[in-house]
């Protein structure tokens, strides 16, 4: 289908934002005017000119934002329009210069006495920037010297050139060759089709795509491993030239997040692993196999049971499943479907996937390629998650406030589709649905929270090593990987020896510390959605003030406000339960 071939009520309201190109390149003329903000370098030391830097820096930061979103949703609408390209470039390239001239302000403000910033915090007019300050405050004893500060600035560069290696190896040059799909045909083996032959049910074509792409990684283990062991070194130079007692520790100061989350999360997932391997040997009795192997760990389980129905019924079923969380949500909810929040349909030259996207002072928007499965319902849950939170926070936050952080960020999607999982298993009596539900539950903490928390496992293990001074190899790392991988799966799958080398092909671990932020999300959204189910009124109270909360302050702090205190221990329980439980039924659905 052509976008020109789609209802105008299945299209987003790009006009919302610039009612027309025209007036995009007016409003780009004047945001490129007001980006001067080398006159404001020096002038931090007193509250008149914090107050007029923050002034100008959210003025032009807001057009910015107004600027690059229509650029880029118009872009995603058709990506052969070589006009729109160019505008998000052009957006994009006005952004980076933004976000180089401020970038004084950090360190002049964290080089400023102690006693300076805690007045700054007590002046009305900085009253908007006071976690900003705070988080200033409390990391100022890692700032150094400004001569310091200068040549650490003057390595930025390299520090990123890891990450630039790996993803010029797994992006370029290293080729997996051609596949025979089995009917006759030759097909090139890219990460695209390995995971759609992996996700695929014919298991002697995901044995030799398995082979054959890992066989790409082996070839290359030592450039890999040298690559990989560069850029935690990096990590320890720059937490050990800051003064911090470990990478894992600068890495969570810097998101604000208490280090007995990580341990917490760990030791967690380690006491209901026994439950991992119970779904695995579930798994491997449900596929009918003698033998279980890593090929077979994403090969469909149940048949997908589709309840396939138009986006308007759909829409209609998503807000009936979210009523738990009342009747001011779900009329946003309804508020979004008609009044031009989503693009719904897939058209030629649009973007895959799925997204929700806002600025400030503007209602979210949802990017959606809508095919009527079972998984779109979830996903337009999913999304509209994202949406209503950016809607609630910018709705009650400040401006400087109303970010929030990747930490909180999958949470309020990950509610939504509990919420929406609960509801359909409540209202089906097919058995079809119901092992496909529960299956599509399991699979989520599988691949979201049991795999996240290995590879956060992973670069904890790989990093304390370097910081004991042991050199990072193919063989130690391979040796680590699969003993954990062991560890979480179990008897009841071959660990292939292919599978030691996962790590080489894992992207994420070159934003290191990243993970386990996937993990936190989904443990925190089955606690809460399960509260909100179990108590009503008084815990969509909190969710809902969670969602106002936006980034005014630490994630911990603000998942708190909904009753999730991730500090302790029993955080992790609801989860876990719900886990468990969830086999126990898939297992007598199927007994
Ligand atoms: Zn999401």
């Amino acid at each position: 289908m052509e976008r020109q071939d789609v209802e105008a009520k299945y299209k987003w309201h790009t006009e919302d934002i610039f009612s027309s190109d025209e007036a995009w390149e007016g409003a780009y003329s004047e945001a490129e005017a007001s980006i001067d903000f080398k006159r404001f370098e020096g002038t931090l030391g007193t509250a008149e000119g914090v107050h007029a830097f923050f002034t100008a820096q959210e003025d032009a930061g807001k057009r910015l934002e107004k600027l690059y979103l229509y650029a880029h949703m118009k872009h995603d609408e058709d990506a052969r329009i070589s006009k729109y390209t160019a505008m998000q470039a052009r957006a994009m390239a006005l952004y980076v210069r933004f976000s180089s001239e401020s970038a004084f302000a950090e360190p002049e403000l964290s080089a400023l006495d102690e006693d300076v910033l805690r007045s700054y915090l007590q002046d009305v007019r900085l009253q908007d920037y006071d976690y900003f300050l705070r988080t200033l405050l409390k990391n100022k004893k890692h700032i150094l010297s400004a001569a310091e500060e200068k040549l650490l600035a003057s390595g930025g560069e390299i520090y990123g050139q890891f990450q630039n290696i790996f993803s010029m190896i797994d992006n370029a040059d290293l080729k997996f060759g051609e596949i025979d799909d089995g009917k006759g045909n030759k097909l090139e083996l890219t990460h695209g089709t390995y995971g759609v032959i992996l996700h695929g049910t014919d298991r002697a074509l995901r044995k030799r795509a398995f082979e054959q792409y890992y066989a790409g990684y082996i070839g290359l283990k030592n450039t890999i491993a040298a690559t990989y062991y560069g850029n935690v070194r990096k990590d320890v130079f720059l937490s050990q030239a800051r003064g911090y007692d470990s990478c894992l520790q600068r890495a969570l100061e810097g998101e604000d997040v208490a280090e007995c989350v990580y341990s917490n999360l760990l030791s967690a997932v380690h006491e209901s692993l026994p439950t991992m391997h119970r779904y695995i040997a579930l798994r491997k009795k449900l596929l009918g196999l003698p033998e279980q192997h890593m090929y077979d760990i994403y090969a469909p389980l149940v048949a997908d049971a589709e309840l396939k129905m138009p986006y308007e019924e759909a829409c209609k079923l998503v807000a009936e499943g979210l009523s738990p969380l009342g009747d001011e949500y779900c009329a946003l909810l309804r508020k979004g479907f008609s009044e031009g929040w989503v693009d719904v349909c897939e058209t030629t030259g649009k973007r895959s996937g799925a997204y929700s996207t806002g600025v400030f002072g503007l209602h979210p928007f949802v990017l959606l390629n809508y095919q009527q499965t079972t998984h779109d319902i979830f996903t337009i849950a999913h999304e509209m998650g994202h949406s209503l939170h950016t809607y609630y926070s910018n709705a009650t936050q400040p401006y400087a406030k109303a970010d929030y952080r990747i930490f909180v960020a999958e949470v309020a999607s990950t509610v939504n589709e509990v919420l929406l999982l609960r509801y359909l298993l409540a209202h089906t009596e097919q058995t079809g649905m119901k092992k496909y539900l529960y299956n599509y539950f399991l699979d989520m903490i599988r691949t979201t929270l049991h795999r996240q928390t290995m590879f956060a496992e992973f670069e904890y293990i790989a990093h304390d090593k370097a910081e004991k001074g042991e050199p990072l190899t193919s063989e130690n790392l391979c040796e680590v990987y699969l003993g954990l991988n062991k560890q979480y799966y179990g008897d009841a799958i071959v660990h292939d020896e292919q599978i030691a080398y996962e790590w080489s092909r894992i992207p994420h671990f070159y934003t290191s510390f990243y993970v386990y932020k996937y993990s936190t999300g989904i443990v925190s959204a089955i606690s809460i959605a399960d509260r909100i189910l179990r108590e009503g009124e008084s815990a969509v109270k909190d969710y809902k003030n969670f969602l106002r909360s936006g980034g005014s302050d630490g994630p911990v702090e603000l998942l708190k406000i909904a009753g999730v205190d991730l500090t302790k221990k029993d955080a992790f329980e609801a989860a876990m339960h719900a886990f468990e439980e969830a086999l126990r039924q898939l297992e007598k659905l199927t007994a």
